[in-house]
């Protein structure tokens, strides 16, 4: 009321996994934040929808879109498997997988993965490469943090998580542990989408100009050095 806006295009419910910063965490007033909460959030000032939040767990988001939400957006990676009950939007951020190891660790290469206890996100991509891995035992936690506790009790030996949170961690750790890139391992570089109903090109378009839009004009690039590289 009185604050000038226009929306008439009803609320976009949207799912996200507050525990992945810088994309999505919770903020010093309790509510979402971060550089998806924010660019969903510009997304719907452009397409005149009122932007509701829903925190959940990130293996229940694919399956809550078209019932509990709408869409997700959470540092999610565009994958063949979710694409067969997700459509995505353009992809918005491309990053990569990286490894957290303690301090000083002899982890340096993809060989001296194999055989180790590896900490991951349950129902990540981190997850599905750290399964791949030759007599690896994989520990899957709710939250990405939570392995990197367990790595700082020794329960694991390195944590596979996507870059920039595991640049936050590391940074939370700095005594501890130690963040290798992704390309000491050959990991292959992914790309985050926002997670669409199947079919609905109506929305997926709105989406994609209000990115597109979102570029031109200089709000992207302010996201990105507000949250991510400062
Ligand atoms: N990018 C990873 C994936 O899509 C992790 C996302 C997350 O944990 N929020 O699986």
């Amino acid at each position: 009321v009185g604050c000038g806006s226009a929306k008439s295009n009803g609320t976009l419910v949207v799912g996200t996994n507050a525990a992945f910063p810088p994309f999505e965490y919770i903020g010093d007033d309790g509510n979402p934040d971060g550089f998806d909460v924010a660019l969903i959030k510009a997304i719907g000032e452009k397409i005149g929808m009122d932007v509701k939040i829903q925190d959940m767990e990130f293996d229940s988001l694919v399956s809550s879109i078209g019932g509990k939400i709408d869409v997700a957006i959470a540092g999610m990676t565009v994958t063949e498997e979710r694409q067969k009950t997700v459509d995505f939007s353009e992809p918005y951020y491309e990053a990569v997988q990286a490894v957290i190891v303690p301090k000083g660790s002899s982890i340096k290469s993809a060989d001296d993965l194999k055989n180790l206890k590896i900490g991951v996100q349950l129902g990540t991509t981190g997850e599905f490469i750290a399964d791949e891995i030759e007599g690896a035992e994989v520990s899957a936690y709710n939250k990405a943090i939570d392995a990197v506790n367990d790595l700082n009790n020794g329960r694991v030996d390195c944590v596979i998580v996507d870059k920039n949170p595991a640049e936050v961690f590391g940074t939370q750790f700095a005594d501890s542990v130690d963040v290798l890139p992704g390309t000491d391992f050959d990991f292959e570089p992914e790309f985050y989408a926002i997670a669409l109903p199947k079919g609905n090109t109506e929305l997926a378009d709105k989406i994609n100009n209000a990115i597109a839009e979102l570029k031109k004009d200089g709000t992207y690039d302010k996201l990105v050095a507000q949250y991510i590289e400062e």
